[in-house]
């Protein structure tokens, strides 16, 4: 059996917190606003694997009001959704997601957080894709205000 699901999450962009992005530590002078440690990209990714595993979203799984959530790091939220996964019989196919910001500049750093992806989903890095793109300085992303993710990720029933 095969599923697809998607994901899309959205943090405001503020001062004074770290920028955290696919469990990578990034250097900037503003970080995203949450609950948690606020990984845009990592939410986006475990609504895809929650959507294709029809369990919901993120926001039953883990409230933004439980303060067990409270300053968490996303990898071990993931590490939960990929918990869920292998439960019901699915392994990862392929993920495949888009970060949408105009600064600073992903592509350093998407190779590390591609590595967090595999090793916590135990999925093939060949197999996982993380892309950055601006918004052309439009909308809430190109100002600067906040960043926006997008996921999609396709799984298939665990042979044996
Ligand atoms: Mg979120």
């Amino acid at each position: 059996m095969f599923r697809i699901g998607f994901g899309y999450d959205v943090h405001r962009l503020i001062e004074g917190r770290p920028l955290i992005l696919g469990g990578v530590e990034i250097p900037h002078s503003v970080g995203l606003d949450g609950h948690s440690d606020a990984d845009v990209l990592i939410h986006a990714v475990i609504d895809a694997i929650l959507g294709a595993l029809s369990a919901g979203d993120i926001g039953q799984h883990f409230p933004d009001t439980d303060p067990a959530y409270k300053g968490v790091s996303s990898l071990l939220l993931l590490k939960t959704a990929s918990d869920l996964m292998h439960d019901k019989g699915f392994q990862l196919n392929n993920l495949d997601a888009t970060i949408v910001t105009q600064e600073p500049k992903l592509a350093p750093h998407l190779n590390d957080m591609r590595e967090n992806f595999a090793e916590i989903l135990s999925g093939p890095i060949d197999r996982i894709n993380i892309k950055a793109t601006t918004s052309e300085h439009l909308g809430f992303c190109g100002k600067g205000e906040g960043m926006e993710a997008f996921a999609v990720v396709s799984l298939t029933q665990r042979s044996g």
